[in-house]
């Protein structure tokens, strides 16, 4: 064993000593809390319902919402069994229900959030810090609050963290230091600030924003901070918000004002993979500032929320996946600190006592004086430890979080977990009893031998591979990951493309027919809409002879195409899918300037496209082969699919790459030959699909691009007797007319006409009284805002119940109020311009008529001078026939309904012609339950925007005037391309019969390749 281990282990178990002396459970609590932990560490599942019953308890307004609540999330009889036992009755809940009552449930809560939030205000708290200060224990304190979803809300924060600061340094004027020694490096008062409270639109592809908005507030926190005698933290949050809080830490630290301040603390997290990277560069950082700085080194809070967000993305997890990887780095990075102690002081923020004895054990090696680094605790958390160090002579400071219990739930929460974590040094010491030799275990000595195979631990078996999704049978389906504009190397990618795309500004494309390119005498000229004067390219326009061309190409090639193997086709697609991502930057700056798309939009679309190609292989190769019907002696049945012919693809521009190569890969791949015609408005995106199909390798004929009107050209199409098949994505208008024209049957035709159409929505998302406004509120402006309002799938109509309404309302004019509208070449946008000119004025009409019917409650003002910009608009005082009620307008401007309840809010939501997407936001089993059943819309989304539909997860596609019934990105899909047939054969001869029928066999296809 080496000196440093053993040392540790001396240490530990001299803190293990002191811990014990003094015997309280982790759960000092009895009662309520105690049984809450116990229970939860016992059930999984009933754990989860207990804290989202928790977190909800807050904001039940009565007795009988608490009583109702309770009802249904421990209806089930298994769970109604542990809750009676949980609550101390031996009683069924049915009979327990009655008696329980609502104040009394919420003054448990409201207590066991007390034992983690050290006082209401800043005058409560003074009590505890007093306390502390008696028992040598510092401070720092930490404003609990909800999210800040406006900038309202984030300028209230930023003048409580003021008056905080002036309270402390007030009532603590008189406080000595417990140490009394190099109390310069630690002043008493201690402010921990979370950046993300103090502006809502933090966007993490855009730092340098995030940091120019913030720095201005922050400078007269810090400045009375330095007066007072303070010193200052930044807490680290999300990984989203990791580099812009570092940055902006390194930038407002070197201003001249503040460059030889050495109060000034920053929190990294040793959870993270780049952790050691961003320390040493702090450190750099540091030595050239030439001023000492702090650094609270943790493990990490939000390590559910990263791997589950990394795997939801597709990205790669910036977390350590395995407990000993975070406690072995925390101790990397403890001795990188350590090292450099004569210009970072360190503050050690665990509650592990095997982290805490390294850190003892390292400072001792290396001669630094106890008094010059610090532990801290959080408050409420292992109480015996914190007594232990300050016994032991160390410096020890605790976390003290200040506010209401509403807004301090969410962190309610993180503790309970921590505290029941199955990984978390916590609940082995204090609750399962772990020996000191295990607890005192090296870190790496344990990933040494899990790597031997002997230790698995339990979150070996995440994969968070990020490799081209595979679309072989048999393979998990994986979609494409979504670009992490987090990440500085992506953001510059984007920059540099936007600067190429620029470049390339008025380029020509022409038409494709029968593999020749053909240019016309008419050009038509695409513009970009944040600037009408810049033309992002030309595009050669068809008229009815090249449309009558193309047609006899696609039908020509048809006849080679249908017989080509499936799997040929299928690595067409494949191949298409890899130029795609090959192109991803490329292609996204691209939408960004030709239909307005804000960065992440952009992206979200070529991921789209990427993931309708490898998506429909995998699906083709799942139906391509004839397929046994029954298994019956001396017959065999085959079912398999023959292509339908010709089809003629017309896409929208809203999704300029998704929509036009989902459904021209599904024809591609089920062997029809196509037309596709991409939305005069994203042609040159169209071009683009063309010119990737064609470098993948697609045949002459099989594909051809006609770029025209879509009344000349497309009504002369989908009349066309040689088109069999029309899929269509668009408005309603032409839809119908579509479906309606394709039922004629033409002289000569051999197929009738199938088509695929997908209109309108007018979206629906009700919030109920018990919502999460947190997430309501961010989701719903999100839904609304988003790219314009010009999704299909965007929210048009918010139904709020009265109970909830003064303060939905109050949260979302202010959100949306804070909304960053502008040019989406920028990055954080997520307002750009509407498309073209025609929708300007037509939304704007539509403005004027919410003007006559109801009242504009909310209109945004500062608008880029040139570009199709339509002020985000908020309508109340609706009915719901009201026309702006009723039709969809494709664009920023929401209308919000007040209802008495959920009877009604559902009737107000089904009670238009469409039924896309819907939305729910409750924390009501029941009333989920019931929307779930009874909200009338293809894709309903509970407690999440109701956009953003992921190929394979979420297959799109509504009903009622919304479209006919069909799912793109989903199973099915590929059917609607493609005619069923079956082919028996008697096989018995004489009675006799093969033993065995294969359930598939090859192909029919005949010449045979
Ligand atoms: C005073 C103080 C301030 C803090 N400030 C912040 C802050 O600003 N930002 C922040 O994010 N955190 C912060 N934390 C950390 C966080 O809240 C947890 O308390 C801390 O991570 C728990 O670590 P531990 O060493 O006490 O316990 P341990 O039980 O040793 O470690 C638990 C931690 O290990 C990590 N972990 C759990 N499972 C795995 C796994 N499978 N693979 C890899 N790692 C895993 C997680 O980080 C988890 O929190 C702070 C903690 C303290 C004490």
């Amino acid at each position: 064993m080496t000196s440093l281990q053993s040392e540790i282990e001396q240490r530990g178990k001299r803190i293990f000593e002191l811990v014990d002396k003094y015997p309280v459970s982790l759960f000092s609590k009895a009662g309520f809390y105690q049984r809450l932990m116990t229970l939860s560490m016992r059930d999984e599942q009933l754990k989860l319902q207990l804290f989202r019953f928790v977190a909800v308890l807050p904001s039940l307004h009565t007795s009988d919402e608490i009583i109702e609540h309770l009802q249904e999330y421990f209806a089930d009889g298994h769970e109604s069994r542990k809750l009676a036992e949980f609550l101390g009755a031996g009683i069924r809940l049915a009979g327990i229900v009655p008696w329980i009552s609502g104040p009394i449930l919420r003054w448990n809560v409201s207590e066991m959030a007390r034992q983690f939030i050290a006082g209401r205000n800043p005058i409560d708290v003074m009590r505890t810090l007093r306390k502390r200060q008696a028992q040598n224990i510092g401070f720092t304190v930490d404003l609990l609050g909800e999210a800040v979803v406006s900038e309202t809300e984030a300028d209230e924060y930023a003048a409580r963290y003021l008056d905080l600061l002036e309270g402390l340094a007030r009532e603590t004027k008189n406080w000595t230091d417990a140490l009394e020694n190099n109390s310069e490096l630690l002043p008493v008062v201690n402010l921990s600030v979370k950046i993300s409270a103090l502006y809502s639109q933090i966007s993490p592809d855009d730092p340098a924003e995030t940091i120019a908005h913030l720095a201005p507030k922050l400078r007269p926190l810090l400045r009375r901070a330095r007066e007072l005698g303070a010193f200052i933290n930044f807490d680290m949050e999300s990984y989203a918000h990791k580099n812009s809080t570092l940055e902006l830490f390194k930038t407002v630290f070197t201003e001249e004002e503040f460059k030889d301040w050495p109060h000034a603390g920053i929190v990294i997290q040793a959870y993270l993979r780049d952790s050691d990277a961003d320390l040493r560069d702090l450190i750099e950082w540091g030595r050239a500032r030439g001023t000492r700085f702090a650094v609270r080194l943790v493990k990490g809070a939000y390590w559910d929320y990263e791997t589950t967000k990394s795997r939801q993305n597709g990205w790669d997890c910036p977390v350590y996946l395995q407990k000993p990887e975070s406690d072995a780095n925390f101790e990397t990075l403890t001795r990188l600190l350590l090292e450099n102690e004569s210009i970072v002081t360190s503050a050690f923020g665990s509650h592990n006592v095997r982290s805490i004895a390294h850190a003892q054990a390292l400072a001792e090696q290396l001669g630094i004086d106890r008094s010059r680094f610090e532990f801290q605790l959080l408050y409420g958390m292992a109480g015996p430890i914190k007594r232990a160090l300050v016994e032991m002579g160390y410096r020890v400071r605790e976390y003290c979080p200040v506010g209401e219990l509403l807004p301090g739930m969410s962190y309610l929460v993180r503790r309970l977990l921590e505290n029941t974590s199955n990984e978390g040094f916590l609940r082995a010491k204090f609750s399962e009893n772990a020996p000191a030799e295990e607890l005192l275990r090296d870190p790496r000595e344990i990933l040494r031998r899990s790597r031997n195979g002997v230790l698995q631990p339990p979150n070996a078996t995440i994969n968070m591979t990020t490799t081209t999704p595979k679309t072989q049978l048999g393979a998990h389906y994986e979609n494409a990951p979504l670009t992490n504009f987090a990440l500085p190397e992506n953001q510059e990618k984007m920059r540099a493309a936007l600067r190429e795309q620029r470049n390339q500004f008025g380029r020509k494309v022409p038409l494709t027919i029968n593999g020749e390119k053909i240019w016309t005498d008419k050009m038509f000229s695409s513009v970009n809409p944040s600037q009408p004067d810049q033309i992002v390219g030309y595009a050669a326009e068809a008229g009815i002879p090249e449309a009558e061309r193309a047609v006899a190409a696609a039908r020509a090639a048809f006849e080679k195409w249908r017989r080509t193997s499936f799997e040929e086709r299928c690595q067409l697609l494949e191949r298409a899918a890899e130029i795609l991502e090959r192109r991803r930057f490329e292609l996204s700056a691209l939408e960004v300037f030709e239909v307005g798309k804000p960065w992440a939009e952009a992206d979200g679309d070529i991921r789209e496209a990427i993931d309708f190609c490898t998506f429909y292989a995998r699906q083709m190769r799942l139906i391509g082969r004839p397929r046994l019907t029954q298994n019956v002696p001396g017959e065999e049945s085959y079912q398999h699919y023959w292509p339908r012919g010709v089809a003629l693809v017309i896409a929208p521009w809203n999704f300029p790459m998704a929509i036009l190569c989902g459904m021209v890969s599904a024809a591609l791949v089920t062997g029809n030959t196509v037309i596709m015609k991409p939305s005069e408005q994203s042609v040159i995106i169209g071009a683009m699909l063309m010119e990737i199909y064609e470098e993948a390798g697609v045949p002459p004929g099989v594909l051809n691009f006609l770029n025209g009107k879509g009344s000349v050209i497309g009504a002369h199409m989908v009349d066309h007797k040689d088109v069999d098949l029309i899929a269509f994505t668009g408005s309603r208008e032409v839809g119908l007319w579509i479906w309606e024209s394709a039922g004629k049957t033409r002289e000569g035709q051999r197929e009738l006409k199938r088509v695929i159409c997908e209109m309108g929505g007018k979206n629906a998302m009700i919030v109920d009284s018990d919502a999460d406004l947190d997430e309501a509120i961010v989701d719903s402006i999100y839904s609304a805002f988003g790219f314009q309002g010009q999704k299909c799938s965007a929210l048009s109509r918010l139904i709020v119940l009265e109970e909830n309404y003064d303060r939905v309302m109050e949260r979302l004019l202010g959100a949306a109020a804070s909304v960053r509208v502008g040019n989406p070449e920028e990055p954080g946008i997520m307002v750009g311009p509407v498309i073209d000119e025609a929708a300007y004025r037509r939304i704007l009409d539509y403005i004027e008529v919410g003007k006559n019917e109801a009242t504009l409650a909310y209109q945004a003002k500062d608008l880029p001078p040139h570009g199709y910009f339509i002020p985000p608009t908020i309508f109340t005082g609706l009915k719901p026939n009201m026309q702006i009620a009723c039709e969809e307008i494709f664009g920023p401007v929401l209308s919000v309904l007040k209802v008495r309840d959920l009877d009604e809010a559902i009737e107000v939501a089904n009670g238009t012609d469409y039924a896309l997407t819907g939305g729910f936001f409750s924390r009501s089993p029941a009333n989920i339950e019931r929307i779930k059943t009874q909200l009338e819309a293809g894709n309903v989304y509970i407690n999440r925007p109701c956009t953003g539909a992921i190929v394979g997860r979420h297959p799109f596609g509504g009903f009622k005037m919304s479209g006919s019934g069909t799912k793109a990105g989903g199973k099915d899909y590929l059917l609607n391309f493609l005619i069923p047939r079956v082919v028996t054969e008697n096989v018995a001869r004489h009675g006799l019969a093969p033993e065995k029928t294969p359930e598939y066999r090859d192909e029919f296809l005949w010449p045979k390749h």
